[in-house]
């Protein structure tokens, strides 16, 4: 069998983003971890969204690594290609959303594709080819300060055109308004004026499905999740997928629960709150300060998780903290020492329970998330359903396991207050 849609999307959190969108269009979803070196199990999977590390890394390896992820979807026999990037388009002058999907159009032999960020749901729209942050526009939504990416222009058409050396044209709302054949005219012409890439309006929910019925067969699409969540019901009619009853179905889940968190975002913050107050005595706060002594910590903690697993009860190991107690961590350890230590302590614990009979686990923190996905050697994860907006359940396969580990990374400031209690209750 072979794949629909091959995904290559540029950071982790915003692959699983996309993945979940796709699951809730309908179609079974793999998420691999970088360029698989060995074949994941694709038998029922329509649509693989390969997570690489390139909004911000340079630009040469940004598309080494993009046309790597192409090669090895075309090999898996994927129909359209989708290069996900951030609905706040993050970029800089140099890159690397223009250099990539220049990469990718030349690999795949296309002459054009379109640019579609945004996602109304979530409050990212664009309009006459300005990207607004709800009701402002992208350099004035707190994203011209973004430490790696600042975004200090709205227009996408200006944005674009200096990371390509090709033409950047528009395709705007009133356009969209009349329909998908009047869109794919639209395109049609810029593509005969050899506009390369064409950024898209998009207004209303509803512009996505324009969208995404007038570049079904486009050999490459490019932007945010909100498109990934249009594009089924037209490879559906396209008679390329079939209706798939339960597409988020997981096996069932076993073992034990575990959330470990290294998050200090606010919502992540009043999630551990929320768990303590429901659940006494079932959390244990590491400290970096404790950690970098030496391992009496360490080993509380997992005295504190065995007696939790034994009980087969809920619990919670969590360094998350205020922003003063994380200063004064960082001031003593220096911030790279301090998130070290937490990210190591927990990706540790992660390996060693998970062998103990950890079946369930949560991560909160999109960093955190990263280093424990790696230290558990998870290359490839089943997308489930959705918890809260953005983040599944998912599965992986583990040497450590007969059964598969239940996985559910939550970054900064997702879900509910409630999350890490409603998570596990949701787990089928
Ligand atoms: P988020 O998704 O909320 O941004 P991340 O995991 O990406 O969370 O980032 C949080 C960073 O803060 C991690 O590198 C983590 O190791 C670090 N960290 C967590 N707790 C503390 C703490 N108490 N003191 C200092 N750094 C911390």
């Amino acid at each position: 069998m072979t794949i629909v849609l091959g995904a290559i999307a540029d950071d982790f959190t915003g692959a699983t983003d996309l993945a979940n969108n796709l699951v809730r269009g309908g179609m079974r979803c793999v998420q691999v971890i970088g360029v698989p070196n060995t074949l994941p199990n694709l038998s029922q999977v329509d649509a693989v969204v390969v997570a690489l590390k390139s909004r911000s890394c340079p630009v040469d390896e940004a598309v080494t690594d993009s046309l790597a992820a192409l090669e090895w979807l075309q090999e898996q026999g994927a129909r359209q290609i989708f290069f996900k990037y951030c609905s706040t388009f993050d970029s800089t002058d140099k890159g690397n959303i223009g250099p990539v999907a220049d990469a990718l159009l030349e690999r795949l032999g296309a002459s054009q594709t379109v640019m579609v960020p945004a996602f109304p749901i979530n409050g990212r729209t664009v309009y006459q080819g300005h990207l607004f942050v709800g009701d402002r526009l992208l350099n004035d939504s707190g994203m011209q300060n973004h430490p790696l990416t600042p975004m200090n222009d709205a227009d996408l058409v200006r944005v674009l055109s200096r990371q390509t050396p090709h033409a950047v044209g528009l395709a705007n709302r009133a356009t969209l308004a009349q329909g998908a054949e009047a869109t794919r005219q639209r395109l049609a012409t810029l593509a005969a004026d050899g506009v390369r890439h064409v950024i898209c309006d998009t207004v209303e929910e509803s512009d996505l499905d324009v969208l995404a019925e007038a570049t079904v067969t486009q050999a490459l699409v490019t932007g945010g999740s909100g498109l990934g969540q249009a594009l089924p019901a037209q490879y559906r009619k396209q008679g390329w997928l079939a209706d798939i009853a339960e597409p988020g179905r997981l096996q069932p889940a076993s073992g034990s629960t575990m959330v470990l968190s290294g998050s200090c975002s606010r919502a992540t913050l009043a999630q551990v709150d929320d768990f303590l107050a429901r659940h006494p005595g079932a959390g244990f706060a590491l400290d970096p300060l404790a950690l970098a002594k030496d391992d009496k910590q360490w080993e509380q903690a997992l005295a504190f998780a065995f007696e939790h697993l034994e009980q087969e009860a809920p619990m919670l190991i969590y360094a998350s903290a205020d922003p003063e107690k994380v200063k004064a961590a960082q001031a003593e350890l220096g911030v790279e020492k301090a998130g070290f230590l937490v990210e190591e302590a927990l990706s540790q614990l992660a390996v060693t329970l998970v062998t103990e009979g950890v079946g369930r686990l949560l991560v909160a923190g999109g960093e955190t998330s990263g280093a424990v996905v790696s230290a558990l050697g998870i290359k490839a994860m089943r997308i489930g359903e959705q918890i809260d907006p953005g983040v599944p359940w998912t599965q992986a396969t583990l040497g450590q396991r007969e059964a598969p580990l239940s996985l559910a990374l939550k970054s900064g400031n997702f879900g509910g207050v409630d999350f890490f209690t409603r998570a596990f209750e949701v787990l089928p």
